[in-house]
């Protein structure tokens, strides 16, 4: 197991629903040196990558983001931003979201300003599961004829569908832990082999 994977194994707790609870060191309380240990791996997965901005989205995705990018040279992070309503004066690049946590639908804005064609973007997220906040992140780098280099999850759930949506779509998709299966039961929770990240 690498150490994110131990980590979720010790803390993580299994709800019903298809959720898991991370708040101790990942949603809420932010373990910060586990965030670096993730920026780490993520640069390695993603060494040679052209990459010069870190998108992700509020509110976990940001924390992640910001350590991650101390990994990287030069590449400042943009956080697509829940609007409560959209202004359509095209200042902005907007993409609709679907909230697995929260059953409701958050329209995300990035400015102009942060993002344009030139720029090769490294996706950073917390959690994967339908793919709904990839789709939305991958909409507005495509809405700024952005390059996508590449998409870095701390944890994917393999069980449900975006894992495999994004990757069928050609994009690098790294999950740092992938859950195969878990039980809220039980508490057992089931990670798919990968190989060992180096330290
Ligand atoms: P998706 O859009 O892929 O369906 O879900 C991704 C988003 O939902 C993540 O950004 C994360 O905030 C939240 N999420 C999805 N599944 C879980 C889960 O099992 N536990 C937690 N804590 N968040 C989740």
């Amino acid at each position: 197991m690498n150490f994110l994977e131990e980590r979720i194994q010790k803390d993580g707790v299994v709800k019903e629903g298809n959720v898991l609870k991370v708040d101790s060191f990942l949603n809420h309380q932010m373990d910060v040196k586990l965030f670096d240990e993730m920026g780490k791996e993520f640069a390695r997965r993603f060494e040679g990558c052209p990459i010069n901005k870190i998108l992700t989205i509020e509110a976990s995705g940001i924390g992640i983001a910001s350590v991650v990018a101390l990994h990287f040279d030069n590449a400042p992070v943009v956080f697509a931003k829940k609007a409560k309503s959209i202004n359509l004066d095209g200042e902005m690049y907007t993409a609709e979201v679907e909230s697995f946590t929260h059953k409701n639908t958050n329209h995300v804005i990035v400015s102009k300003k942060f993002l344009s064609k030139d720029d090769h973007i490294l996706i950073i997220d917390d959690f994967l599961a339908n793919g709904c906040a990839l789709q939305g992140l991958i909409g507005i780098a495509n809405q700024a004829g952005a390059t996508v280099e590449g998409i870095g999850i701390a944890i994917e759930k393999g069980f449900q569908q975006g894992g495999r949506m994004i990757r069928n779509l050609g994009y690098k998709l790294e999950s740092l832990a992938i859950i195969d299966a878990m039980d809220a039961s039980t508490g057992k929770i089931t990670f798919r082999e990968q190989q060992a990240a180096h330290h």
